[in-house]
């Protein structure tokens, strides 16, 4: 038996840890976050996420890519500030993390020797802040195996089915395994793990699971998970803890895709639509 039990959740479970917005808030109270992304091909990645943080009502963005990105981040993402890194097509410029809330890395990167070292320094360096791990971050992580061990308390891990096979090193033989290796995997590293698919779970390291009620079948398109990303990094941000965010992200990303699947139907749409369909 799984202990303890999975839940179901819908919007009675997400919405209640939806952040307030006070009257005399300012951009400050909704923390800034950086997003490391994009890489030459690839920063559109970088593109979406940003989009869906700030939808996610994130005070400040600054997103980090290289060179080549930066006349696109400036002028697809006019709300966001570009760090443009020293290299041309690649992520791999360390950079100070103190004044961030959260970060997200990952997107569209690539796993170049350069950007496995920037990852490593990352995550030394990010031990005290909130972090989205994501897509080639995983794949790098999936290698470099010794810094699972040294993953910031307060991060989340958004592997995909395949991604995260990677991650554990082995398949597993059905659908009731890999629940266990999950529960594993998130207890053993105390992280909060995101297996997306139908119904993504958010495990965390207190051996729950929550499903999710909401997305569908339109979502399996390019760009989808770089979306939730953003959209996770914008809730860390704003100072929602690891599995609350993840809840309640996830949950908010499946509805915005179920919306634009009713205004779109599943075939058309894109990932662009499921920013598109973000509300709070
Ligand atoms: P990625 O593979 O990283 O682009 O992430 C894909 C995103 O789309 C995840 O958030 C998945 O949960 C979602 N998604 C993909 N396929 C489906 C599906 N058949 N039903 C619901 N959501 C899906
Ligand atoms: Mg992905």
């Amino acid at each position: 038996d799984l202990t303890p039990s999975p839940y179901f959740y819908t919007d009675t479970r997400a919405i209640p840890v939806l952040p307030d917005r006070e009257s005399f808030s300012n951009k400050g109270t909704f923390g800034h976050a950086l997003l490391m992304a994009g890489s030459y091909g690839k920063i559109g990645a970088a593109v979406l996420a940003s989009r869906s943080c700030l939808r996610g009502g994130v005070g400040l963005l600054t997103v980090q890519v290289p060179r080549c990105g930066y006349t696109i981040i400036q002028t697809s993402v006019p709300e966001a500030m570009c760090l443009t890194d020293e290299h041309e097509t690649e992520l791999t410029q360390p950079n100070d993390l103190s004044k961030y809330s959260a970060v997200g890395i990952g997107p569209g990167m690539g796993q170049a020797k350069a950007s496995q070292q920037l990852l490593r320094q990352f995550i030394a360096q990010a031990q005290d802040i909130p972090c989205v791990i994501d897509a080639d971050a995983l794949n790098i992580l999936s290698q470099e195996r010794d810094l699972l061990e040294q993953l910031p308390a307060k991060t989340i891990l958004t592997p995909h089915p395949k991604e995260f096979e990677r991650l554990l090193g082995k398949p597993w033989k059905d659908d009731y395994e890999k629940l266990r290796l999950l529960q594993e995997f998130s207890t053993r590293y105390r992280i909060v793990v995101v297996l997306k698919g139908k119904h993504t779970v958010v495990a965390s390291p207190d051996g729950e699971f929550h499903f999710n009620s909401t997305g569908n079948a339109g979502m399996a398109t390019g760009g989808t998970g770089d979306v939730l990303t953003g959209v996770l990094t914008a809730l860390l941000a704003q100072k929602l803890e690891p599995k609350e965010a993840a809840i309640l992200g996830v949950y908010r990303h499946g509805e915005a895709g179920d919306r634009a699947a009713a205004r779109r139907g599943m075939v058309a749409l894109t990932a662009g639509d499921v920013v598109d369909g973000l509300r709070w």
